[in-house]
């Protein structure tokens, strides 16, 4: 029998690293009576199915981000299914997203009859990778979804770059990344729409919600057509509401939504919305100053290193949704990654694997017929076979073994993040110790 001394592992009968209270630096989202108090004054008018209070949160959610228009939407996917088509995204059309992200990225292009050409990620950044995306353009490409992942703005100059010099729209998701700054800029702000999902997980959360922001007018008139037939102009709710549209190849079918889909925000999300802007960025700013400790003190640890933007760069990590660590199983002698988190998690931290596994090898985008064409979906109205099997995008592919989550801290207490500090370094430094059993 072994004697358990401070330093073993707990994995191996020693004593947690962590044994402070967490008390609430994990909690999230923050709702105090602000909120209570929002959310009940629009259950007490009965004004859930209004739009009064959705336009302020519109007006102030746009303000924010320096941009002309938003739009509020029932939740994300709806955001980004309204989106592609106000692109133009439709029938036998290809969209470019990366393959790891949340299937709402991706899946409304398959119902607008579109299909999905997925590009690789950046090992580092695990952002679509700027350089796998030229050579998918073709002929009926119509946007590139990117994806802000983990609260990491993607490299979005020579996106740019590629997209106008082909026409292309840029879709940004920036569902994790509220309030991240890319260069210096508002992430949602610097692609042709940007789209968030505002659900209650998220880094800003308002319930079961979304919305878009942009400053292209016809993108925005579109999405209203697509989903809103109570804001086209044609009724009551109209008047006043600077949100009309105005281009008569819409205007023809004002009071229908055109896309068969009702995408109005719950006023409950709006009123919370408000509450939750005020607080934001101070709240943001918190998390930062939190999860740069934890990387800070986590320096010099082998086999593991941050994913967070460089210092003085002039971009943030905005709320540092779903926070993320990059493994090197090779400088750990081979540990396998599972182990290294099943340690981590023995010692009462907390740590897990890639939150998104790739999408372009799930059956969904090769087989599925999800509307009866008597052929897989993704292939309905295609132009050309875009399915990518095993071994065709290999960042995408490799990530399961080299990304792990990390905790997600919504204040800096030292006291708390320091034992979760420990836990890491513990289990890097002992590797060997896991090794020896594995052998
Ligand atoms: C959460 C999420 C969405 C979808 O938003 P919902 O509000 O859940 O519909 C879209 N894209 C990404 C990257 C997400 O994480």
């Amino acid at each position: 029998m072994t004697h358990a001394t401070a330093s073993e592992l707990a994995i191996r009968g020693g004593p947690k690293a962590v044994t402070a209270d967490p008390g609430d630096i994990f909690a999230w989202p923050i709702v105090t009576d602000e909120d209570e108090q929002a959310v009940l004054d629009v259950l007490r008018r009965g004004a859930m199915s209004g739009l009064d209070v959705t336009l302020e949160f519109e007006k102030r959610y746009a303000a924010w981000h320096g941009v002309r228009r938003a739009l509020g939407f029932c939740n994300g996917t709806a955001a980004l299914l309204g989106a592609m088509w106000a692109c133009g995204v439709g029938v036998g059309d290809e969209i470019i997203c990366p393959s790891v992200t949340y299937w709402a990225s991706a899946l409304p292009a398959l119902s607008l009859g579109a299909t999905v050409n997925f590009a690789d990620i950046d090992p580092d950044t695990l952002c679509i990778d700027p350089a796998d995306i030229e050579h998918r353009i073709g002929e009926r490409t119509k946007a590139i979804v990117v994806v802000h992942l983990y609260g990491h703005p993607c490299d979005m100059d020579p996106i740019l770059e590629t997209a106008r010099k082909h026409k292309v729209k840029v879709i940004e998701d920036a569902s994790h990344a509220h309030g991240a700054l890319y260069k210096g800029r508002m992430v949602g702000t610097i692609g042709d729409v940007g789209c968030f999902s505002l659900m209650a997980g998220k880094a800003f959360a308002t319930g079961e919600a979304g919305i878009l922001i942009t400053n292209d007018r016809a993108i925005w008139e579109r999405a209203v057509a697509f989903g809103f037939y109570e804001r086209t102009g044609a009724s009551r709710y109209a008047k006043g509401d600077e949100a009309a549209i105005t281009d008569p190849q819409l205007v023809r079918f004002a009071g229908l939504p055109m896309g068969g889909f009702k995408h109005r925000m719950n006023q409950t999300c709006s009123a919370m919305g408000l509450v939750q802007l005020k607080h934001y960025p101070r709240r943001m700013a918190e998390i930062q100053k939190a999860m740069n400790y934890f990387w800070d003190e986590l320096a010099g640890v082998p086999g593991i290193r941050p994913h967070r933007v460089a210092a003085g760069s002039g971009s943030t990590m905005g709320g540092w949704y779903v926070p993320v660590g990059l493994y090197d199983a090779a400088a750990l002698g081979g540990l396998p990654i599972g182990r290294f988190v099943e340690a981590v998690v023995a010692e009462g931290a907390r740590c897990g694997g890639l939150p998104n596994k790739p999408l372009h090898v799930h059956p969904l985008f090769h087989e599925a017929d999800i509307y009866g064409h008597g052929k897989p979906t993704v292939l309905a109205h295609a132009a050309r076979d875009v399915r990518q099997g095993p071994g065709t995008l290999p960042v995408c592919e490799a990530a399961p073994e080299r990304v792990f989550s990390v905790p997600w801290f919504k204040h800096c207490r030292p006291e708390v993040i320091d034992q979760h500090v420990a836990a890491y370094r513990k289990v890097a430094e002992q590797a060997g110790e896991l090794l020896k059993e594995e052998a």
